[in-house]
């Protein structure tokens, strides 16, 4: 089999095909959901605006159906992918290819600089979605050089890495939307959901609605933190208990109340307030007000 023998994988046939040859079943543990509709594909293609050349990380390559999405359009391609047994499947479906490296790894624990030789990157992924915000928050938080995330996750993910406090009290949604996903992704993204994906695109039919987000990987952080790690652990913190006040989940998260009551007055914020109705400026000022 080879990209003349099969000339498009995103599709059900040739997926049927793929995965009878190579005697596998999509394995649910894994979040394994193959993509069968080729015009998905284009469209995340399209979505990643690649130019030729352009290094590429795809996390989980499944059977290589979207690699060879990007892989037609000129990216150079470098896949992690946990499943063992799906080695010896790429080295077939994305044979006539030259511009395909495959790292049999956990994308949790490789040393993702060293594989991408420390080079700017965008990452294109149809990820598995049992460890999506494991994930985006690994690719975040450890200050790679990443230009953009073109990722399909769940709409519900998606809808809580967009929220903002703002569409909360306009469209008085559950409170359960802006957390700190949501904190992280604007924080050091600008992110926005390019289209939504129905159950049927895939392979087999994932039980929920899909959507692709695209981050745009700012040049500068949203908001002037001094210590980002601090920054961070009010947010986890403040949204750590989301029936508490906001002083009463930092309490609950370990701060001192004498320091951390002196920030919130410092930066003029009601400690009985709740996390979700705070802008990312406001916990940056309570970081940065945070005398520790
Ligand atoms: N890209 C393929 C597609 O679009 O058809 C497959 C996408 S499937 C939703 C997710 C893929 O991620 C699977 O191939 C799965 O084996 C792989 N995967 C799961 N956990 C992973 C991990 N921790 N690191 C790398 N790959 C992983």
């Amino acid at each position: 089999m080879n990209e003349k023998i099969i000339p498009e994988i995103a599709n059900l046939s040739a997926t049927r095909y793929i995965l009878k040859k190579f005697k596998l079943r999509a394995s649910k543990r894994l979040g394994q959901n193959f993509l069968i509709d080729k015009n998905v594909v284009n469209e995340i293609v399209l979505a990643a605006e690649i130019e030729d050349g352009e290094n590429i990380l795809e996390i989980g390559p499944g059977i290589g159906t979207l690699t060879q999405g990007l892989l037609k359009a000129g990216a150079h391609v470098t896949a992690v992918e946990l499943d063992k047994k799906l080695p010896q499947v790429l080295a077939e479906t994305l044979s006539g290819y030259k511009n395909f490296r495959l790292i049999q790894g956990d994308i949790l624990k490789v040393d993702i600089n060293e594989i991408m030789n420390n080079q700017p990157f965008k990452v294109v992924a149809n990820l598995p979605y049992y460890i999506t915000t494991q994930i985006i928050l690994t690719l975040l938080e450890k200050n790679l050089p990443i230009t953009k995330i073109v990722t399909m996750v769940q709409r519900e993910v998606a809808e809580r890495m967009i929220a903002t406090p703002e569409n909360l009290i306009a469209k008085n949604e559950s409170a359960k939307t802006y957390g700190a996903l949501s904190v992280a992704v604007q924080f050091y993204t600008e992110p926005r959901i390019a289209f939504d994906v129905p159950p049927t695109s895939f392979l087999p039919n994932p039980d929920v609605m899909s959507s692709v987000i695209v981050c745009d990987v700012r040049k500068n952080v949203a908001v002037d933190v001094k210590d980002e790690k601090l920054f961070f652990k009010i947010v986890r913190g403040a949204f750590g208990q989301r029936r508490k006040n906001l002083l009463n989940s930092l309490l609950g998260a370990g701060f001192e109340r004498e320091k951390i009551s002196d920030a919130l007055k410092k930066s003029s914020i009601d400690p009985n307030r709740r996390a979700e109705n705070l802008s990312l400026k406001n916990f940056a000022d309570i970081a940065n007000n945070y005398n520790y």
